[in-house]
């Protein structure tokens, strides 16, 4: 395969070295055609990685296959993962009913649930890139790249710089759309022993579905590895006080019989935007360039359409398109990330079985916010344009099998079956 824009993209930087950075320099190792590339992968080993992405999307389940160049089933094994064929609500919606979002088709394809830890590592293995383990301060555009200025070291300048640096240390209006209207910010995680086992020889086939409980300060995940179940107590700091969170989770412990846990982290996290995903040169991408609290698990998913997309631009592209084609690339990763939000916002839209002030604020104070938070006015796109098509089609009396496969952000059919289950339709 001719690549007319490798030769305009001879020295590439990833920096950090979370989930979304592995994936970066894996897929830049892997899609650029010349052995003279010279990557750098910068990390700073004092700053850990986050660590907490266990959910997927299927399309990982591919993508990791063609990374790697090693079977599915083998994949899945050193990921310790189990097979994740949706989500599982418990609690949720106007009829507190439980019910499940099945990936398309369903119960035919699966995402994994993993260990990032483990995935980082498999990616490791795969990419050729020179190490770097520096602190940096700060990542610039410049005349027909990028350059990198480092604390203790020269600056160096790239052809291209993947931003993975994770969370921005505060949100600006002028960089970052604020995605207020989902009604969390904050994350308590536990580690409890593995209700899935390990298969004796092969990976696991089982279908899991991580579990989404709706709880009286917002809700728990459940996700199922053969290493160890992870649970997750997601809330809103301003809302509900930590010692209330903590209690209620012990208390759900208890009920699901798992007697011991280990305590792992309090994670506060923004939901929102970056603006300037892509400028042709810098690259943000994981939680750098956005996140939508983890309901749905469209973290990793969207890192891979981010690098995907520029790298795919960039390589196939003649160089003498790039001042097009950034913008271009840009409006449609800032969408993308936006339509994920709205999609998952949307959820709690039609609150819970429970009726509590986080419930209460959930529904009448944070979602509300959406037609303005994410309009054109105060985000450039049309997203909210996008969201409001697929609602208007869900609630048509009959829905014209052209319109079967239309998406915003994820396929109609998911957004069938939450309307369903939520008790919209
Ligand atoms: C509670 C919770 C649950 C989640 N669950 C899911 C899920 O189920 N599925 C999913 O897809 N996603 C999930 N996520 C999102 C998850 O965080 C991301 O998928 C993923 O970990 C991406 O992180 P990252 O690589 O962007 O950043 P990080 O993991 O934060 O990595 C940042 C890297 O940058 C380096 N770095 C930072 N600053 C500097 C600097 N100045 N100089 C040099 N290096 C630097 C660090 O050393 C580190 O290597 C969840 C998030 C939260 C908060």
């Amino acid at each position: 395969m001719i690549h007319p824009g490798s030769k305009t993209l001879r020295r590439v930087a990833v920096v950090g070295r979370g989930t979304a950075g592995s994936l970066a320099a894996a897929s830049v190792s892997r899609m650029h055609p010349d052995s003279d590339l010279e990557l750098h992968h910068i990390y700073d080993s004092r700053i850990p990685v986050i660590g907490v992405g266990e959910g997927s999307w299927p399309s990982l389940v591919q993508e990791l296959q063609q990374l790697t160049n090693v079977s599915h089933q083998v994949v899945q094994q050193r990921l310790m993962g189990t097979r994740k064929y949706g989500v599982a609500f418990e609690g949720w919606g106007r009829r507190g009913r439980d019910f499940t979002h099945y990936f398309t088709p369903q119960q035919v394809s699966y995402g994994y649930h993993l260990s990032a830890d483990l995935m980082a590592d498999l990616l490791h293995e795969c990419s050729h890139a020179r190490h770097i383990d520096a602190k940096v301060n700060e990542i610039n555009r410049v005349k027909g790249g990028a350059e990198v200025r480092f604390e203790g070291r020269e600056s160096e300048r790239y052809d291209l710089v993947f931003d993975a640096r994770g969370f921005p240390r505060e949100l600006q209006p002028e960089q970052h759309i604020d995605v207020s209207f989902i009604p969390t910010n904050t994350a308590v995680i536990r580690r409890c022993p593995a209700i899935i086992r390990k298969a004796k020889d092969g990976p696991v086939t089982e279908h899991t579905y991580t579990r989404a409980v709706a709880r009286p300060h917002g809700w728990i995940f459940v996700i199922p590895l053969t290493i160890h179940t992870s649970y997750g107590y997601i809330f809103n700091m301003n809302v509900s006080n930590i010692d209330e969170v903590e209690a209620d989770f012990d208390k759900f412990l208890e009920t699901d019989g798992v007697s011991e846990f280990e305590q792992r982290a309090v994670i506060p996290f923004p939901n929102f935007v970056h603006r300037q995903i892509y400028d042709g040169a810098v690259a943000r991408i994981g939680n750098a360039a956005a996140f939508m609290e983890p309901l749905e698990a469209t973290a990793i998913v969207a890192a891979q359409l981010q690098i995907g997309m520029v790298l795919n631009m960039r390589l196939n592209r003649l160089i003498e398109h790039l001042e097009r084609d950034a913008p271009t690339v840009n409006r449609f990763l800032v969408k993308r990330m936006l339509s994920y939000g709205l999609f998952v916002g949307w959820h709690y839209s039609s609150g819970s079985r429970y009726d509590t002030d986080f419930w209460r604020y959930a529904r009448e104070r944070a979602w509300p916010k959406h037609r303005k938070a994410a309009g054109p006015e105060e985000t450039g796109c049309d997203a909210l344009h996008g969201f409001d098509e697929m609602i208007k089609l869900l609630n048509q009396p009959v829905i014209d099998k052209a319109d079967w496969n239309r998406m915003c952000a994820v396929p109609l059919t998911s957004y069938s079956q939450m309307s369903q289950g939520l008790g919209c339709a």
